[in-house]
């Protein structure tokens, strides 16, 4: 049957591929495909942790204390039967057999099927005995880890043609923590749906840093999508359809070929420089998440890093934070990597939707009741661990060495934290001379994300060099949302006249003091901006190296003129609102933009 699941877009294009549902737990299992040569190997690393398993369970039965309670013991046979289970080895067995996939993966997969089952059952005590499938599962992806991989490498995934023919895949789960998503880094997915979410939540903003389509935020969707369903993703609209007729799937191939030429059209203004009709020159940097993603920003032609999280370095570590030498080495991989432009590496900003471990914000929210993005977050976080704080600047300064290395701080909110933070610098900067390791001068900006910032910035700009504006967290302390919770999604408005207000003092402020601004929120990437920024006196955007190239494309088509006396009469004027609408007007008439 087909039917349509309604999201938000977080990604744009259309993927068309199978199903694959996981539970947002087994996300962090590898998804590879493994060669035919090597099914036997998979079946066997499959079998050796039922062993292994089935061997712990009965050491533990053994060992059972004489008072222990009764249940304990029929609990372990319980697991123990199900280890032994058919439905859940010979089918797991299948996957790999048939689709090539890896035992995780295989038995992940599985795992789906037999929790759908168990939750359609009538019976509550039948019911129930799903959590006991997934123990035993749990206990045998550890063994597997434990034990030895099938030895996957990234640049050999071999892409197997499946029952169904060659047919891409795409991942459905309810939630996805953004450290998770990395692994889409070096997974076989073409696209991906999650029930929750917002089209800032950072899961969004690194499947933007992938290119790869995607619907958030699709209520139901892991729920009423089945393992298998024929899925096609249309990231413009922020819509799937579920098994669609002959005729859609055509129309949507051939949406599919049409904005693969248009990227490819595009790619060719990689080497043009990014020049208004005016003449005036416009900087377009990349947002990276991982060493990794510098190549990706080269590609793209970007002229520098003009945001590194480097908190995705600190995520899924089991609670151990990278050392100084390690940070070291991945900061400059990427300096060295670019080559002599410059690198923009912002101190972590963990908290809010990027936990250190993998629990989702909604997880978080849940299991303590608080609003974890009001509070221990980014320059907060980082200020309450100094030694942590001055190990990562350390790192950073040291990496200056080796090229042109900027430091941005995100979150600032109070010029006493701002005062705290230029101290720790210097104390870095001291500890370094000390030990005789060398490093260059380095520029320190702020991000402007908190209103706070933003309304008191000339005491921000006496203290800084440059300031970035985050508009992701900026829309989201300003219109009081959370940009992760899909349920307020229709207000996240970056159009809201409070945020162009916010975003347009502190261009024309920075400017005045004769500081750089530049943009690094998802609003720089969207190409409906890139005019009206421009206008507000923007000259540096920093966006994901897929999105470079069409905003280049607008660059090359804008007069930064145009817009520019609207945009004074608007911020100016008494009717703020009124104003923005003009300006939005004018927009579409003027460059067809679509506000
Ligand atoms: C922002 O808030 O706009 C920003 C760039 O930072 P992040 O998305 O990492 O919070
Ligand atoms: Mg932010």
């Amino acid at each position: 049957m087909s039917f349509q699941v309604f999201g938000l877009p977080v990604s744009r294009g259309v993927a068309i591929g199978r199903a694959v549902l996981v539970s947002s737990s087994r996300v962090d299992v590898d998804h590879y495909f493994v060669a035919e040569a090597q099914v036997g190997d998979e079946i066997a690393r499959l079998r050796q942790s039922r062993d292994d398993v089935a061997a712990e369970l009965s050491a533990l039965q053994r060992d059972l204390p004489a008072d222990a309670p009764p249940e304990l013991s029929a609990l372990l046979d319980v697991h123990l039967m199900l280890l032994h289970d058919e439905a859940l080895i010979s089918a797991t067995k299948q996957w790999i057999n048939e689709r090539h996939y890896n035992a995780e993966w295989a038995l992940s997969a599985q795992l789906e099927v037999l929790a759908r089952q168990f939750d359609e059952m009538e019976d509550d005590y039948l019911r129930e005995r799903k959590a006991d499938v997934e123990q035993v599962v749990e206990r045998m992806l550890r063994a597997m880890a434990r034990g030895t991989s099938s030895g996957w490498a990234e640049s050999d995934v071999p892409i197997r043609a499946t029952a169904a023919g060659a047919e891409p895949l795409v991942l459905v789960a309810n939630d996805i923590a953004p450290a998770d998503m990395l692994h889409f880094k070096r997974s076989v997915f073409t696209g991906f749906v999650t029930d929750v979410g917002g089209k800032t939540s950072h899961t969004a903003i690194v499947a933007r840093s992938l290119d790869i389509p995607a619907v958030v935020g699709a209520r139901e969707g892991s729920r009423v999508i089945r393992q298998d369903d024929l899925l096609v993703i249309d990231g413009d609209a922020g819509l799937v359809i579920v098994n669609p007729s002959d005729i859609v799937l055509e129309e949507y191939r051939f949406r599919q070929r049409q904005s693969e030429l248009e990227r490819e059209k595009l790619t060719r203004l990689r080497h043009t420089p990014a020049v208004t009709m005016d003449g005036e020159r416009i900087e377009l940097l990349a947002n990276i998440e991982l060493p990794a993603d510098a190549k990706a920003a080269v590609a793209a032609g970007a002229a520098g890093v003009g945001l590194f999280r480097t908190e995705f370095l600190f995520m899924n570590r089991a609670g151990e934070l990278p050392t100084e030498d390690e940070q070291f080495d991945a900061y400059r991989a990427v300096v060295v990597a670019m080559n002599g432009s410059p690198v923009t590496i912002r101190t972590v900003d963990i908290g809010a939707d990027k936990p250190l471990d993998r629990l989702s914000a909604g997880e978080l929210r849940h299991e303590h009741g608080l609003n974890p993005a009001l509070g221990l977050r980014a320059v907060r976080w980082s200020l309450s661990e100094p030694a942590m704080f001055r190990q990562q600047l350390r790192a950073i300064l040291r990496a200056s060495a080796f090229g042109k290395v900027k430091l941005l701080i995100p979150m600032l909110t109070h010029v006493s934290e701002a005062v705290q933070v230029l101290e720790a610098v210097e104390r870095a900067k001291q500890q370094l001379m000390d030990a005789g390791k060398p490093f260059s001068s380095v520029d320190i900006g702020a991000m402007v994300e908190v209103p706070a910032a933003a309304l008191i910035l000339p005491s921000f700009l006496r203290l800084f060099d440059f300031v970035s504006i985050g508009t992701n967290d900026l829309i989201q302390y300003t219109l009081a949302l959370d940009r992760g919770d899909e349920s307020v999604a229709h207000l996240y408005d970056p159009w809201h006249p409070a945020i162009l207000k916010l975003v347009e003092g502190v261009i024309s402020q920075a400017r005045a003091a004769g500081k750089s601004v530049s943009v690094c929120g998802e609003m720089a990437g969207d190409p409906a901006f890139t005019e009206v920024l421009i206008a507000m006196g923007l000259r540096s955007f920093s966006m994901h190296p897929s999105q470079i190239a069409s905003i280049k494309q607008n660059v090359l088509r804008t007069d930064s003129r145009r817009l520019a006396s609207l945009v004074r009469a608007t911020f100016k004027g008494e009717d703020i609102w009124g104003g923005c609408e003009r300006l939005r007007h004018a927009l579409t008439l003027l460059s067809g933009a679509s506000p």
